[in-house]
Parts: C-alpha cells; structure tokens; sequence
C-alpha cells in the first residue's frame, strides 16, 4: 500500500515512512492510494477472527490491509501488545452498552486517559518505539515529540509515550484552562522523558508554537521533531478498527446495517468511520455532532465550509470539540471530490486562505454526499448537555460525560426503525466533573487509580508563548 497527499503529491511513500509525520510536503494530508475493498466472504471472516481471537486479531488483520512495510509478525505483535485487557480495562477493549431500543455506546474510554484517544495513541506509541529502534540499531537516536493539546491528546500521548526508548515529548498546553484532573493526569507523571510546558496563552497559541517551530526545518532536522497530531493517518487507521468491532457486537449477521453517531471536533474519529464506510462496512448513516462550535453541522446541511475566528470559537462544557476549523476534514472533501488534488488545493489551501470559507451547496458531488457517503449532522448546546446528562442517568442508570452526552442528543433525532444506532463513547465523565456535577448535583465516579491524583507532585515548566523559549527548552534537554 502506497500513501498520497490530498493536495495532488503523489510521490509514493510506504507506512513507515509517513508514520512519523505530519502534514506533507505540499501541505495536504496523506491517504492511502486506495481503500481496500472487504467483501462479503472477507466481512465474514473479519467477524469470525473478532469473535473467536478478539480485538488484537482484528486490530491486525485490519491493520495488515495498510501496513505491507513491517513484517507480519512483527505487527501481530505490536497489536496484541496494545490491545490487552491491563490496558484497557475489559476483555473486549470497546464493549457496548443499551440505552434504550436501538440506542448503544460504545465504551472507547477505558484506556489508560479515559478518553478514546488512547485507542490510537498507545498503539502509536508501541509502533514508534519499533520503528525508531529498527532504524537507529543501536545508534541511540532520538526522536523529539513536540505536542500542543487542550487535554485529551496531551495525557494520551504522554501515557502511551512514557519511559519509551528512544523518545521525548514536549507537550505544550494553556496554562491554567485545563481541568483540574486533566492537569493532574499530565502533570503527576514523574517519568524523565516527558516535558510538561503550560504556555501563558490559549490553545491556538500553543498551536502556532507547534507550527513555528516545525516551520523551522534546520530545528526539525538537528532535533530530530515529530508530531502525534490528529492528522497523523495511523492514528485514523488505528480508530477504523473499532468500527468493525462495534459492527461485528451490535449485530448477528452480515445482512444487518448500523449507524454510527460520532462527537466530533476536528473530524479524525468520524474520518475513520468514513474509511470503515468506504472499505465496505454495512453503515447506513455517519451521523456528525458538534457542540455550539458547529463548523461541521454547518457544512453538512448547508454545503458551505466557513473557519472561525478565535473570537467566534466558543468554550462550552465538551471542550474537546472547541475548534475553530476541523483539521481532518480535508481528507473527506478530497474523497467527494473524486481524489481531485487540484481541486482540493484550491479549496483549502486558496479559497480558505484567500476567503476563510469555500461553498459547495451548487455542486452535485455536495448534493449527493448523504446518499453516496452517509453523511448527517447534529449540534447540542450546554442545556442540551445537561439534559441529556440527567435522562440517561435517570432512565439507564448510566453516567456519560459532556461529548458523549452531545452525541447521545443527536442520536436521538437521527434514529431509523430496524437500524442500531452506537454512539462513540469519546470520554468518562470524570474528566468533566465540574459539569456533571452542574447535571446531577454530584460528582461522577473516579477509577482508584486516580483518586487523590491532584494531590500529587507536579513536573511542569511555565514559559510564555514564544516559540524561541519552547525552542531553547528542547535544545537543552537533548544535551
Ligand atoms: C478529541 C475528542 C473529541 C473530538 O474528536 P475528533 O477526532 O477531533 O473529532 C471528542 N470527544 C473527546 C472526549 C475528545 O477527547
């Protein structure tokens, strides 16, 4: 399998090549040249190895689809070495739970973060050590994470990162506007490889300190950086995975659809549905739900996608999906658009940046995406949140947290006889405490080993939002 950009490069690169970057040359996002095709006689057989060898199986035989540059054996490995019930907490890594008739979560959060970022993340984190002690044998190189994060994805990287040969993180996140536990999580990890940087500024100023540096290419080289961002494609890869999964637990046989609803943000898990989709998995409906910050709901009723201003870019109680554009979200125009890279350029890379917007309401290709695609949409506010918080805690007895309760109140108004809906459980509610407690007048439940966590000693470094410091900062620790 070979991997292309979105914006018309179409040098070939293997997995291993671009597993360690980010954006490409050209400043699109790499896609695989094609989605492998899963019939009905492979659909059967995929289902066959979940239920008889589990999840680990699964996550390999999906994952062999893509990966032809890391030794079958080898990958075997690495999956069963991510995937095991120590890490996250059952047998079945993403067991289901009803709600109500044709309503289920998929529990994607019970990782060693309690965010469904993990389900990517620790797999990366088991791939780059491979990767890096194969190419440096013995040469002690090392490879420099620079992050930014409002949360989820700083504490998943870091988890699956710590005491890993070869490899150093530096995470960049907004001083003071996290959660108090999620700043517990990071902040209380002792390990010697992972730099903790709380910037004096907001999340977007992170990202430009993320970019300034990785702009730098002399820097980039000399310190050898590399990014775990949302728009690296073993990521997606690894989420595609628990689609099949989620299929395979919400129905008997292979004649049966599903739907999906995803909480989305900047469109990475949902992306990995679309991939799911287009390999051949029975998805009747994608359905996309955001909070207040609705640039995807927008785009998928009205065809026009407009990026917002840090000003038009809201703090709600689901802030993991508080973005001001969807990074990922190239990935799926470039599939509308019949894999045109020219057309894609011109999209995202002239009109957004010459117009901030670009509208395809008057192209057919738009008009036809919920049909040929799946696609639907959904937005909730924080009454909804609340709402929707205190009835499946009522009715079920089950606790969700804020941007699983999003996706819940979607759901619901999305729902088709005969289908099963699943929702992506994308968080426990204990990282959001403060609004759970705001719906249900008490706090949520707190796995053990967590518990007193914020009373821990913390290992972090308070610098101002200026790239050259940040840059100083690794310099000196790779002395
Ligand atoms: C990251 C995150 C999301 C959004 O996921 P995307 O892949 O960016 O769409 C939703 N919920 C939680 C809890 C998250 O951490």
């Amino acid at each position: 399998m070979r991997y292309l950009s979105t914006r018309g490069d179409a040098t070939p690169r293997k997995f291993c090549d671009i597993l360690l970057e980010g954006l490409a040359p050209d400043g699109g996002l790499y896609l695989p040249e094609h989605y492998p095709r899963i019939d009905a006689a492979r659909l059967a057989a995929l289902r066959r190895v979940h239920a008889s060898q589990g999840y680990a199986a699964l996550a390999f035989e999906i994952l062999g689809l893509y990966i032809d540059d890391i030794p079958a054996a080898d990958l075997k490995a690495i999956c069963e070495k991510t995937y095991t019930a120590e890490v996250f907490g059952t047998r079945e890594i993403v067991p289901l739970k009803k709600l109500e008739e044709g309503l289920v979560l998929e529990a994607l959060s019970n990782g060693p973060t309690l965010a469904f970022k993990d389900m990517a993340m620790q797999l990366l984190g088991n791939l780059f050590e491979y990767e890096l002690a194969r190419r440096n044998e013995g040469k002690g190189e090392q490879l420099n994470i620079l992050g930014a994060t409002s949360g989820d994805t700083g504490s998943a990287a870091e988890y699956a990162m710590r005491g890993k040969r070869g490899i150093r993180v530096f995470m960049l996140s907004p001083h003071g506007r996290m959660s108090p536990f999620q700043q517990a999580q990071m902040f209380s990890l002792q390990d010697a490889n992972i730099h903790n940087i709380a910037v004096e500024g907001v999340f977007d100023d992170c990202q430009d300190i993320v970019k300034a540096v990785s702009n730098d290419l002399a820097f980039k080289r000399q310190y050898k950086i590399g990014t775990v961002n949302s728009i690296n494609w073993a990521r997606l890869l690894a989420q595609v995975v628990y689609y099949f999964a989620g299929y395979f637990e919400a129905t008997k046989s292979d004649n049966e659809k599903v739907s999906f609803t995803v909480p989305s943000g900047n469109f990475g898990n949902v992306c990995a549905g679309h991939v799911a989709r287009q390999m051949g998995l029975p998805i009747a409906q994608l359905v996309v739900a955001t909070n207040e910050n609705d640039v995807l709901d927008e785009f998928f009723r009205t065809g026009v996608y407009r990026v917002r201003g840090s000003a038009d870019t809201h703090e709600t109680s689901s802030p993991s999906m508080d973005i001001s554009k969807a990074s990922n979200f190239e990935r799926f125009v470039f599939d509308l658009l019949g894999r045109d890279g020219i057309a894609t350029r011109a999209l995202f890379h002239d009109a957004l940046g010459r117009d901030g917007r670009f509208d395809l309401s008057g192209d057919t290709r738009f008009a036809n995406a919920a049909a040929r695609y799946g696609f639907a949409s959904g937005k909730s506010t924080h009454a909804d949140r609340l709402a929707t918080i205190r009835d499946v805690h009522q009715r079920h007895g089950v606790t969700i947290d804020t941007h699983t309760a999003d996706g819940v109140k979607v759901a619901r108004e999305h729902l088709q006889p005969g289908v099963p809906m699943i929702v992506l459980e994308t968080a426990l509610p204990i990282k959001f405490a403060a609004t759970i407690t705001e719906a249900l007048g008490r706090e949520p439940e707190r796995p053990a080993r967590f518990i007193g966590i914020e009373d821990l000693p913390k290992r972090v470094q308070v610098l101002p939002a200026d790239a050259a410091r940040v840059k100083t900062l690794i310099a000196q620790e790779c002395e």
